[in-house]
């Protein structure tokens, strides 16, 4: 046995050589210059032994190799440390790929990025068919490309077209997804991995090396199509581009070639700027795991762990409370969900249902978890029901005097201990929990719609909010599998305040004479998913004259309020959700068009604005407000805020965050 407490090698007794994985000071195994020396040594080691064949697997229980050590990735100084660093990998994995004997990677646990590309260089793979299995190359994902032979040897085993839907998907497959695609060569279960990856170097070892059908190369068709959605729809990213002209090229190319292609492809857009925003966005997620309140309270005496909800109450039956039921019961909570009226209840039922029955449809749950689920939900709509509920989250209207009449109704049912939120987009949680028995107890939990898809959750301190109430509540954020952040209460919180300032600010460039489609086109251009005026017609008008209203009210020296939003409701255009033709634009056919409807609101003459200075507007709107709320202290740090308008606005990740963009040209 060697000493490396990364990677360690052994031969048994029938002749197989053995490289485990193991990283003894973390749960994951990833590469990194220590542990590719080990791996380098373990290589070298059985190189001298008098093996029949190798195996090569991990330890961990759950992780086989989680890809390269991104924090290592992330400070290659430029392009020719990157090219070096693909190079080295390459030719650590081509050891494998040249060893004298066959080489088996036998797979249980994540394998992602560098820990596929080491199964891709070895001559069998075998996968477990366990749940946490899941594998691929999804390095595009934050900006990268597969730097240690994933572009060159993907499409010599799959097929130049597979091989970049692949890639180009950055998504990590299920094992069975995997073994369908052609990832990995046997699927077996978790307890025959060792005996079965040592079956199959036994049977290489007498049969040799296996010989695989030479795979097909694209049609220059098939690239100039992925070409022309990589720069309309992913604005141009490097990323993908880069993998289209290796596996292009590469194809005509010797594997050597390809490799050398691979890594100079892989050096240029390892340097480049949105390579390094993906990065960062990657550990701004990351961060969110390990989030506590300790920021906002001082340190307990001792270490108290909160104690979990088990029962969890929603007021109102709409669109936000039937999602929060959804979700919290598809997590194990029992739900008691309540509403005014019988039929509201059974509405907000009926949305349930669909809910549990799209996420069944899409494997997210099976279909005994789906309905195992729905019977955890329970419709009311008398109160008492909810006396036994450890949280009551409330989703009713928005508006203070009904919130606040909710608030001192439950606090005459719920347990003493019991934890009351509320869902509000704007409101200040002290305001409207003025009326509750014990304001220690309650706090904001912002969801955004929709509930399933939209994995932000505000997490809203009043300035009674207790430690154990955001303790317990941060914790079940968590638990719901969802990404928190923590914001003092304030109108708007973060994500409301900044985004209607901007939405706000684009009505009132429509308002000069600056057509929607020229707006939204500018905006898109920049990356964004859809433009302003695309999003008040999904979001509402409704919705959106609303919350002018309360930005008004609680900004009222600041807001400069657009008026087409209330114009164009009391002309009865809502927006999409209520027609098809009812907007800023129409969507007949589904197809998206300027709605003629809007002449009649339209200023007489046409104002001439380039896409830049549209941008470098409304991104300064958005940035200039998120410096407000950063000085009056309603989040911690910019890379909270970062974070936040990612997950809650579709803020583009490409651009790594829009105060770190802010501070990249002298804004902040
Ligand atoms: P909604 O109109 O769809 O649903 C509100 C429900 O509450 C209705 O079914 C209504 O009958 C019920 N209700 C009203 N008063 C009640 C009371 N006193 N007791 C019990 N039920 C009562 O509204 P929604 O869009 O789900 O919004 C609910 C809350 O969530 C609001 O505070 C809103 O600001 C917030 N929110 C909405 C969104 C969104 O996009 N819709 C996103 C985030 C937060």
């Amino acid at each position: 046995m060697s000493n490396s407490p990364t990677v360690t090698h052994s031969v048994d007794a029938d002749g197989i050589g053995w490289i485990t994985f193991d990283d003894s000071a973390s749960r994951a195994n990833v590469f990194n210059p220590p542990t590719q020396a080990a791996l380098r040594a373990a290589i070298e080691a059985l190189a001298a032994e008098p093996v029949k064949a190798v195996v090569v697997l991990s330890a961990k229980e759950r992780i086989f190799i989680a890809g390269a050590d991104l924090k290592w990735l992330g400070q290659l100084a430029d392009a020719p440390a990157a090219h070096a660093a693909s190079r080295d990998g390459q030719a650590l994995f081509g050891l494998l790929d040249q060893f004298k004997v066959p080489v088996v990677c036998a797979i249980h646990g994540a394998c992602a990025g560098g820990g596929y590309e080491i199964a891709l260089a070895c001559h069998w793979r075998l996968a477990t068919n366990a749940r946490e299995t899941v594998i691929g190359l999804p390095e595009v994902g934050i900006g990268l490309i597969p730097g240690w032979g994933g572009c060159a040897r993907l499409p010599r085993l799959l097929g130049g077209k597979a091989a970049v839907e692949h890639i180009l998907k950055a998504q990590l497959l299920p094992a069975a997804d995997a073994h369908r695609t052609g990832l990995v060569d046997e699927l077996v279960a978790p307890a025959d991995l060792k005996a079965r990856a040592k079956a199959a170097a036994l049977k290489l070892a007498a049969e040799g090396k296996p010989v695989r059908a030479p795979a097909v190369a694209a049609e220059p068709a098939f690239f100039a199509e992925q070409r022309k959605f990589a720069l309309s729809r992913l604005r141009g990213q490097p990323a993908p581009l880069a993998v289209l002209d290796g596996v292009e090229q590469g194809a005509e190319l010797s594997l050597e070639a390809a490799l050398a292609l691979e890594a100079t492809l892989f050096g240029e857009i390892a340097a480049g700027e949105v390579a390094k925003n993906l990065v960062h966005v990657f550990f701004l997620k990351d961060a969110v795991k390990k989030l506590t309140v300790d920021a906002w309270f001082p340190k307990p005496e001792g270490a108290v762990a909160p104690v979990p909800f088990k029962t969890v109450g929603v007021v109102g039956a709409g669109v936000m409370g039937s999602g929060i039921a959804q979700w919290c019961a598809a997590r194990g909570y029992t739900v008691v969900m309540g509403d005014v009226k019988q039929e509201f209840v059974e509405r907000g039922l009926g949305v349930i249902k669909g809910l549990f029955g799209e996420a069944a449809k899409r494997g997210k749950l099976s279909d005994e978890a789906a309905e195992q689920g729905l019977a955890r939900v329970q419709g009311t709509t008398d109160f008492s029901d909810f006396a036994d509920c450890d949280l009551v989250i409330e989703a009713i209207v928005e508006n203070v005097a009904a919130k606040q009449k909710l608030f001192a109704d439950l606090a005459g049912v719920v347990r003493t201990d019991c934890v009351l939120a509320s869902n509000t987009s704007a409101l200040p949680i002290e305001e409207l929990a003025a009326t509750a028995t014990f304001p220690g107890r309650t706090i904001g939990v912002h969801f955004f719609n929709p509930v399933s898809r939209m994995p932000l959750i505000e997490m809203v301190l009043s300035p009674h909010t207790t430690r154990d109430t955001a303790d317990c509540v941060l914790a079940f954020a968590k638990h719901l599998g969802k990404t928190p952040v923590i914001c003092k209460s304030s109108p708007g919180f973060l994500v409301t305040r900044v985004l209607f300032f901007y939405l706000n600010e684009a009505c009132l460039l429509w308002e000069q004479g600056v057509p929607s489609d020229v707006i939204d086109r500018a905006m898109r251009d920049w990356g964004w998913p859809m433009g302003p005026m695309r999003l008040i017609d999904e979001v509402g008008v409704d919705v959106t004259d609303f919350i002018y209203g309360e930005m008004k009210h609680y900004f009222a020296d600041r807001f400069p309020s657009a008026t087409v939003c209330h114009r164009m409701l009391a002309a009865g255009l809502k927006g999409r959700k209520n027609g098809a033709s009812t907007g800023f634009y129409t969507y007949e056919g589904g197809k998206e068009a300027l709605n003629p409807a809007m002449q009649s609101f339209a200023p007489a003459a046409v104002k001439a604005m380039d896409a830049k200075a549209i941008q470098d507007h409304l991104n300064g709107v958005m940035i200039a407000e998120t410096k407000r709320v950063l000085d009056d202290g309603v989040l911690k740090t910019a890379n909270e805020a970062d974070f936040a308008l990612l997950m809650g606005t579709g803020f583009p990740a490409f651009r790594g965050g829009l105060m770190r963009y802010a501070k990249s040209v002298g804004l902040y």
